[in-house]
């Protein structure tokens, strides 16, 4: 009950603050009351809802709600957020650690037909844990009181699998189909078109990494790949658990990757897109040779609105990355 009020309270105080520039008022959204309005929290989940509407995208209400580029581990959203989520007929979200503070969304939904997709429940026994790789800097935020063992975490990076990707689009594609399903067919003709991109790129990387000599990759970064490195059979390094909020690493870390670079003859140090490549520079001037090269993989957890003006796709992004690995897996 002092929820129902509580968002009351702020549709009112929204209504009131949202008057002037007139964009979604619940006033004007009269006109528009058969429009589907849908939320994705990420990039991957907007694009391929964009993906399975196809032409219909116009018929639509479709919000990216990270489309600032903001890191999505440490994301609070702003009541504006909180109540478009709130009033809307389809969420979708990833369900983990991360965003926690979409239970606090759905349980103050106004609309009790609203529709949801959690990524991580759509994965289920599919879904992974962040796993401590020898080397690694210790994750001091996640490390409990001494001598307590903090439970393992779900990797958040599922859409880092191509496969997980064609599951999860099946998923939103039956969940449109039921939302409105006078249009469900063309929902089903754009999953199966879509899919098949999505397989073809699932064989090119299949193929390389089959190909492939040297099948481990050494991140001086963070490591949102775990879905990725399991699909292809690939082994791999890294600085960082998963997207640990860590940013340093320590003398130990970097001697244990340099070592890792010379011992395994790697030729090659990956980061993701976020990062500075200091790290990775540091690791690289503790090897014998000294002359790896550092290689940028796109992990898709903060594309900008800009970026989805200018065309980027989630196909797109992951064919920068196929690009990277053919240049470097050797
Ligand atoms: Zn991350």
């Amino acid at each position: 009950m002092h929820q129902k009020r509580t968002l009351a309270a702020l549709l009112t105080a929204g209504a009131l603050f949202m008057t002037g520039c007139g964009s979604v008022t619940p006033q004007n959204r009269g006109s528009s009351k058969d429009q589907l309005r849908i939320v994705c929290t990420i990039f991957p989940e907007y694009d391929w809802t964009k993906q399975i509407l196809g032409t219909h995208i116009g018929e639509v209400d479709l919000h990216y709600v990270l489309d600032s580029g903001a890191d999505l581990h440490s994301f609070q959203p702003t009541m504006e957020d909180m109540m478009m989520i709130g009033d809307c007929d389809l969420f979708m979200y990833i369900g983990g650690e991360s965003d926690e503070w979409t239970a606090d969304a759905i349980a103050e939904s106004v609309n009790p037909q609203m529709q949801t997709v959690a990524l991580l429940d759509v994965l289920g026994d599919a879904a992974v844990t962040e796993e401590i790789r020898e080397g690694m800097q210790a994750d001091e935020e996640k490390a409990g009181e001494e001598g307590e063992e903090e439970a393992p975490e779900y990797d958040e990076h599922v859409w880092l699998s191509v496969r997980n990707a064609k599951k999860l689009c099946g998923v939103i594609t039956e969940k449109l189909c039921r939302l409105d399903s006078k249009n469900a067919a063309d929902y089903r003709e754009n999953l199966a078109a879509y899919t098949q991109k999505l397989d073809a790129l699932d064989q090119q990387f299949q193929a390389l990494a089959d190909g492939a000599q040297q099948k481990t990759l050494l991140f001086g970064d963070r490591f949102p790949f775990r879905y990725f490195t399991e699909d292809y059979g690939l082994d791999y390094y890294a600085a960082f658990v998963g997207c640990s909020a860590e940013t340093e690493a320590s003398f130990e870390t970097v001697v244990f990757l340099a070592n890792k670079l010379d011992e395994l003859g790697l030729d090659t140090v990956y980061t993701i897109e976020s990062s500075d490549g200091a790290i990775a520079r540091t690791i690289i001037e503790n090897t014998k040779d000294k002359n790896q090269q550092i290689a940028v993989l796109n992990s898709i957890q903060s594309v900008t609105a800009e970026q989805v003006k200018s065309g980027t796709t989630y196909l797109s992004l992951m064919q920068q990355n196929y690009d990277v690995l053919k240049a470097h897996l050797k």
